[in-house]
């Protein structure tokens, strides 16, 4: 019998034998919620191939081949099948604020809307702007 390796939302992971390769994930044994199969590959450490990350989708029409109708499906598919994955491993989401700078000094290490020095700065960040 095989053993698969499980996760639940609430951080538990476990190991558990399944009979069936088709059995429904179990509950999760800390807080009986839903739990997800862990791909092998991140069983064994590795990295899944989770498709395309979304900084790397397309991000203009035109990079989507002019709205070719099949090339867009399949990129939609991808997406929902990105945001499936992210919801169990949020270690996959990364940092999705918008990327405002990612030239000279910030390459390798975009500034990000709401970082300390970023254009149109967010108000996370110390100062106030009422009329105190
Ligand atoms: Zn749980």
């Amino acid at each position: 019998m095989p053993i698969y390796e499980y996760r639940c939302e609430c951080g538990v992971r476990f190991e558990q034998l399944v009979q069936r390769t088709d059995a429904a994930a179990p509950g999760c044994p800390r807080c009986g919620g839903d739990t997800a199969k862990i791909p092998s590959s991140f069983a064994l450490g590795g990295r899944a191939d989770a498709g395309l990350s979304r900084e790397q989708m397309p991000q203009t029409w035109k990079g989507t081949y002019g709205g070719d109708r099949e090339y867009v499906s399949g990129l939609r598919r991808q997406w929902d099948k990105r945001e499936k994955l992210e919801a169990h491993h949020p270690e996959l989401a990364g940092d999705s604020r918008p990327i405002v700078a990612h030239e000279g000094r910030y390459e390798g290490n975009p500034l990000r809307a709401g970082d300390p020095g970023a254009p149109g700065h967010g108000h996370g960040h110390g100062h106030g702007h009422g009329n105190d």
